[in-house]
């Protein structure tokens, strides 16, 4: 077994109580390391050391910041092979593609904001020639950060970066089920000499470590990543304390085809954004409308492009479909199976046994599975499943498609495809979602707003809005005329 620590004040430690969680490799179905079962006394001394380190570091000045994670992201990527199967073996996913999403993002999220914030200006604004206003801007504080399993160190290393980079210091919490890349760069930060205190990881429990980051009022600025349900409850403790709050939560993203999108394309990355990361990225678009007069050839098209997707062993190089993360999901996708038949579904790819290797026999896969048939407004199309199952419906038009897109209680994304341009501005518009891709998906500039709307999300991470974040604004007026 593999020992997972936590990293307070620049030391691994295990939790104070000495107990451990079981980390399960998805692949193979069981545990492979042990994690430390942290509770509030962890939470207490990661803070404590966070608070110790604070002053220091927010005077250190940008560019002395900006080189600690720039040696943080030259260190990740020097050891990229090491970090992209740990990130593999941790959570399911096909090796390739954490080695070539997953851990080169994480590595470019530590440069984007550690040069980001040498280009920093501040706002000033001159007053009828008689005072002089400008802004401040200073780091929050102790932060807390609390991410999910899907995208481990991608997501965790979104949130530390810009944090760190004003002059904040942190306590993070990775996500007890695939904990693993959080650790190691616990290790990368040793190596590369951040100070003691600016990075703290606690792993463990939600309950028992993200319940006490939401309601602990020292930890005044709270960015989580998770589960609507989960980002709920973390509003709910955080309230009292008027926390300043980020929340990316949960989507039910649609992907729109009109009849006059390149067929090919639309075909081909709609299965991709179906199915990436075994449909557990949060911008998965896992409702295809599809207008009515391509519907039949499409959902062809769609089913033998899936079909065409390899299932097996995440360390195998050429799999592009791993295993899902836990076995509660697993089983909870498959619920999500059955309720599809009992709404009225017809699943016309997904049926058909899994062969994988002797390794992954006991491993925690599902078939990317397609669904037609649905009521737009059954529960399978209206909530989130995060796995690899997606929906197939008709529209007639613009307005149709606008309708349907919009009627979850989710706002994440959405993706368009249609070689009409006045009709991809005018659907985007109309779309009730933080992004919308226009003949493309996932798509990532680091320096746009990211977030979503109604239950996926306040507020925005990305570029300046994470500076912003993560700082908070004082305006100086200054009298200039006697
Ligand atoms: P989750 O909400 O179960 O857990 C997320 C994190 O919150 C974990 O670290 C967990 O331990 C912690 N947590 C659990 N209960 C808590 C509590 N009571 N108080 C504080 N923290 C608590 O989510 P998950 O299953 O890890 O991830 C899947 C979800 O994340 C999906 O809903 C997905 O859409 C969402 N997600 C959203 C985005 C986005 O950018 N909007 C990105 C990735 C994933």
């Amino acid at each position: 077994m593999q020992r997972i620590l936590n990293f307070v004040n620049g030391e691994p430690r295990p939790a104070i109580s000495g107990g451990t969680l079981e980390v399960h490799e998805p692949a193979v179905g069981r545990a492979y390391a042990l994690a430390p079962d942290s509770d509030a006394r962890d939470l207490d001394s990661a803070i404590v050391a966070a608070e110790q380190a604070f002053p220091a570091w927010s005077r250190s000045g940008a560019e002395s910041r900006s080189n600690h994670l720039l040696a943080i992201a030259a260190a990740i990527e020097s050891r990229m092979e090491e970090f992209a199967r740990a990130e593999s073996i941790d959570t399911g996913k096909p090796i390739a593609l954490a080695r070539t999403m997953d851990i080169p993002r994480s590595v470019r999220n530590f440069r984007f904001f550690a040069t980001a914030v040498l280009h920093e200006r501040n706002d000033a604004h001159v007053t009828n020639h008689a005072a002089l206003n400008y802004t401040l801007r200073r780091p929050r504080g102790v932060v807390g950060l609390i991410s999910p399993w899907n995208l481990p160190l991608y997501l965790l290393s979104w949130k530390i970066a810009p944090a760190l980079a004003v002059g904040n210091t942190a306590v993070a919490k990775p996500s007890e089920i695939a904990p693993m890349t959080a650790h190691l760069l616990a290790d990368v930060c040793r190596q590369t000499g951040l100070p003691p205190g600016v990075l703290n990881v606690v792993h463990g429990l939600g309950p028992k470590v993200g319940g006490p980051i939401a309601s602990d009022p020292r930890l005044g600025t709270i960015s989580f990543t998770g589960g609507t349900v989960t980002g709920r409850s973390i509003a709910l403790a955080a309230a009292p304390h008027f926390k300043k709050l980020a929340l990316e939560m949960g989507g039910k993203n649609a992907t729109v085809v009109f009849a006059d999108a390149d067929f090919e394309q639309a075909v081909s990355e709609s299965v991709r954004a179906a199915f990436a990361n075994q449909g557990q990225v949060c911008l998965c678009g896992s409702r295809v409308l599809v207008e009515k007069s391509i519907y039949a050839q499409f959902t062809d098209a769609f089913v033998q492009r899936t079909r065409a997707l390899r299932i097996g062993d995440p360390l195998d190089e050429a799999t592009t479909q791993g295993a899902l993360s836990s076995q509660a999901h697993l089983d909870k996708v498959k619920r999500y199976v059955a309720l599809a038949r009992a709404e009225g579904g017809r699943i016309i790819c997904g049926d058909d046994p899994i062969v994988l290797p002797e390794r992954c026999r006991n491993g925690w896969f599902h078939p990317p599975t397609v669904i037609v048939g649905l009521d737009p407004h059954c529960g399978v199309n209206q909530e989130e499943i995060f796995g690899p199952v997606v929906t197939l419906s008709p529209f007639s038009n613009d307005a149709e498609a606008v309708s349907l897109a919009n009627s979850t209680i989710y706002g994440l994304s959405a993706s368009l495809w249609t070689r009409d341009l006045n009709r991809a501005l005018r659907v985007s518009e109309q779309l009730d979602v933080g992004t919308v891709w226009v003949n493309c998906w996932l798509l990532r500039d680091l320096r746009v707003p990211f977030g979503g709307t109604k239950q996926s999300g306040l507020g925005r991470e990305g570029g300046e809005e994470a500076l912003h974040f993560f700082t908070e604004p004082k305006n100086v007026c200054v009298r200039t005329t006697a």
